[in-house]
């Protein structure tokens, strides 16, 4: 096989690598490869609830997912999408079960309104108006804001996927990268099942497997994957406007409007730090449990297919952006835990800002693999 030569290439067709190629082609960077092992979007962004929501209790992540969503707003006239990536704003509706849990979600919605995000505190009576099936019996209040919602991964995906190679791009698909060339402080070649590849730039976008392809250029990258596990219920009429989520009952439910069917998924702290994707009869019974006792009516549905997906965790829960010290031409787009998707619009533009080296939209540089050895965590206290 020949060796051929690209200025870029991303390792990882998922919601990050697609966003990334796009937003690099739509700055005038040429010559660039998307590698993926499997087709487009088969990693975690095809098996996730796609859910994207600005409540969040750092400024970072509030500031991230609100340009990200602003994005995602006029996502189809931005990528000129043929079709519609879905967004429906519905809502997300943040349950709190204690006083102290009530507590953080005022100082998060303070925060928020600071950085102009439309969310609310809003009284038990309220919540119930909003979703009129929620068991309110244990709640103390909850969180709103209308902005937040949920789009069709594929589809945002396929949007970015077909605005990149509109712009030039190209996608190898089915092929695994194998092998990392490392001369000194930069990489310089990629090898695949289909050959290699001389380079200027490697990025990695390689979610649950960010760790692997580290590890082929002598990163020792602080992450680990696990599986998370979500069904989907048979169909029924439209009766849940926002996405009902609650950090201590482990619960996160939408129903799409277009379809009528129910998405839920939990978090088990119990699950094993590896790369399988199976799925267990454990979470289906659980899932039952919680859905049962929070929003009753949905806990008679029958649950139609059930599957799972890596989060790729950080020690602090949030992303690592950026290079490695003593490595120039390396970026990492990774450890996205339970919510890459919704930063994925973010995660193109500040990755793209990095290696054109423009003036950047965000500040991100918090987010460096250098925040764990420096001790300088940003603890997010709003996660499934
Ligand atoms: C059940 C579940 C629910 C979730 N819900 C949400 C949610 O509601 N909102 C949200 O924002 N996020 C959610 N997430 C998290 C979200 O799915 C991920 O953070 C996001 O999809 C990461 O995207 P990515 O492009 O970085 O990685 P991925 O989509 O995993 O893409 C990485 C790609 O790299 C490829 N790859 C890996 N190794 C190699 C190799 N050696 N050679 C070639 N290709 C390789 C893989 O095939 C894969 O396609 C959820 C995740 C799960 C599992």
């Amino acid at each position: 096989m020949m060796t051929r030569i690209a200025d870029v290439v991303i390792i990882g067709a998922g919601i990050s690598g697609c966003s990334i190629a796009y937003h690099l082609a739509e700055k005038g960077v040429k010559n660039i490869v998307v590698i993926d092992k499997g087709y487009i979007a088969s990693g975690s962004t095809g098996r996730c609830g796609a859910g994207v929501r600005m409540q969040w209790g750092t400024e970072m992540n509030c500031r991230l997912a609100k340009q990200s969503i602003e994005f995602y707003e006029n996502a189809n006239e931005i990528l000129e999408y043929d079709r519609d990536v879905s967004f429906y704003q519905g809502g997300y509706l943040l349950l709190a079960s204690t006083d102290k849990e009530m507590e953080q979600f005022e100082k998060n919605v303070e925060l928020q309104n600071s950085l102009d995000i439309p969310s609310r505190i809003v009284s038990i009576e309220e919540a119930k108006e909003i979703v009129p099936h929620l068991n309110t019996d244990d709640i103390k209040g909850a969180a709103f804001c209308q902005k937040d919602g949920f789009l069709d991964p594929f589809l945002t995906t396929d949007a970015f996927y077909k605005a990149a190679k509109k712009r030039g791009v190209e996608f190898m698909t089915y092929t695994e990268v194998t092998g990392i060339k490392r001369e000194g402080h930069k990489v310089t070649e990629v090898m695949t099942t289909k050959g290699n590849i001389r380079t200027n730039t490697v990025v990695n976008a390689a979610g649950g497997y960010s760790k692997n392809i580290c590890d082929m250029v002598g990163i020792d990258l602080p992450v680990y994957s696990e599986r998370h596990q979500i069904l989907v219920t048979e169909p029924i009429e439209h009766v849940q406007g926002p996405m009902v989520m609650s950090f201590s009952k482990n619960i996160y439910c939408q129903q799409n409007p277009a379809k009528g069917t129910f998405i839920m998924g939990r978090g088990d702290d119990t699950e094993p730090r590896d790369l399988r994707i199976t799925s267990s009869w454990e979470f289906l019974e659980e899932m039952a449990k919680t859905v049962t006792a929070t929003l009753p009516p949905v806990g008679n549905l029958r649950v139609v297919r059930q599957w799972s997906g890596l989060y790729n965790m950080t020690p602090d829960k949030q992303p690592i952006y950026g290079l490695e010290e003593g490595l120039d031409n390396f970026y990492m787009a990774v450890g996205f835990s339970g919510h890459g998707f919704m930063f994925g619009p973010l995660t193109g533009i500040v990755i793209s800002e990095m290696i054109t080296k423009s003036e950047p939209t965000v500040d991100v540089s918090l987010l460096g693999i250098d925040r764990f050895e420096k001790g300088n965590l940003i603890l997010e206290p709003s996660v499934v």
